[in-house]
């Protein structure tokens, strides 16, 4: 455990180093949204620690999906919604710090599990959805991504007519949530895999980075690249110690809750750029 003077210090060194990055980006994870109340799977109040039977259709979602793309949305459209209403949760402390971090020019872009669209809400512009957006829908020819309600899939189901297809090149149209077993979306992936190439600071917040092929991200961020002046500099804001933090991946773990860490970071990033 840190003791809050070493703590201070350590808020302090990341403030000086973001403002001394020249493209720093941030990874996030299921940390940063519990604080907002959004349950996670596997804890103790996971929402699969209480419902396993809801565990195992999530693992099969993707293989009806590919066995009848109409089944699969039938499942959709009566079953239970597996994270409750995920449109009336409201960002927390940490998400803000990381909207005010891209408005200061420092963040420029921001790579997340979640799927809650909360980065959104709080104001980021420049989010990668690397496992899919509750709010959104995907075609799974074309990676066009539609807000859900261009879609009304409860009509088409009476109509008979699911699954919806793709406006665009006419393919099927799934959740934009990568189930489990789903292949991460191409683009995004791609795109994910240029940003940590290229910064020189990345933090990493609220995740143990242990699920593949998220967990490459800070490895690759890590690795020298070519035409990369310095090594880059990797922040761990966690709870507790990870992977990250014992295979030395990370420079420096900063314990404890992104909420509270983050906006104090931020204060001692204005503090700096009012001198
Ligand atoms: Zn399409």
């Amino acid at each position: 455990m840190q003791d809050d003077g070493g703590k201070v210090d350590l808020i302090k060194r990341a403030a000086a180093d973001l403002a001394g990055s020249t493209y720093a980006i941030a990874l996030t994870g299921a940390g940063v949204s519990t604080e907002s109340g959004i349950p996670d799977f596997r804890g103790p109040s996971g929402v699969w620690t209480k419902d396993p039977e809801a565990e195992k259709r999530a693992y099969q979602s993707y293989a009806k999906f590919q066995r009848s793309p109409k089944e699969y949305w039938e499942d959709r459209l009566t079953g239970p919604s597996l994270l409750g209403d995920l449109g009336k949760m409201a960002p927390n402390p940490g998400h803000y710090a990381l909207a005010e971090l891209e408005r200061m020019g420092i963040l420029k872009c921001l790579i997340t599990q979640n799927i809650d669209n909360l980065h959104q809400k709080a104001g980021n512009k420049n989010v990668l959805d690397y496992h899919g957006n509750a709010f959104k829908l995907r075609c799974v020819s074309c990676s066009a991504r539609f807000e859900a309600g261009e879609f009304d899939p409860q009509q088409l189901r009476k109509e008979g007519r699911l699954p919806p297809l793709c406006p665009r090149c006419g393919g099927v149209v799934k959740l934009d949530v990568v189930h489990f077993h789903e292949p991460i979306p191409a683009d995004m992936a791609q795109r994910s895999l240029e940003e940590a190439g290229k910064c020189d600071l990345m933090l990493v917040c609220g995740t143990s980075a242990v699920v593949y092929p998220f967990a490459m991200l800070p490895r690759v961020a890590k690795q020298r690249q070519p035409g990369k002046e310095r090594e880059t500099l990797l922040i761990e804001i966690n709870a507790e110690p990870t992977a990250l933090t014992e295979a030395k991946v990370s420079d420096y773990l900063i314990q404890g809750k992104t909420g509270q860490i983050l906006p104090k970071i931020v204060e001692e990033v204005s503090k700096r750029s009012n001198v």
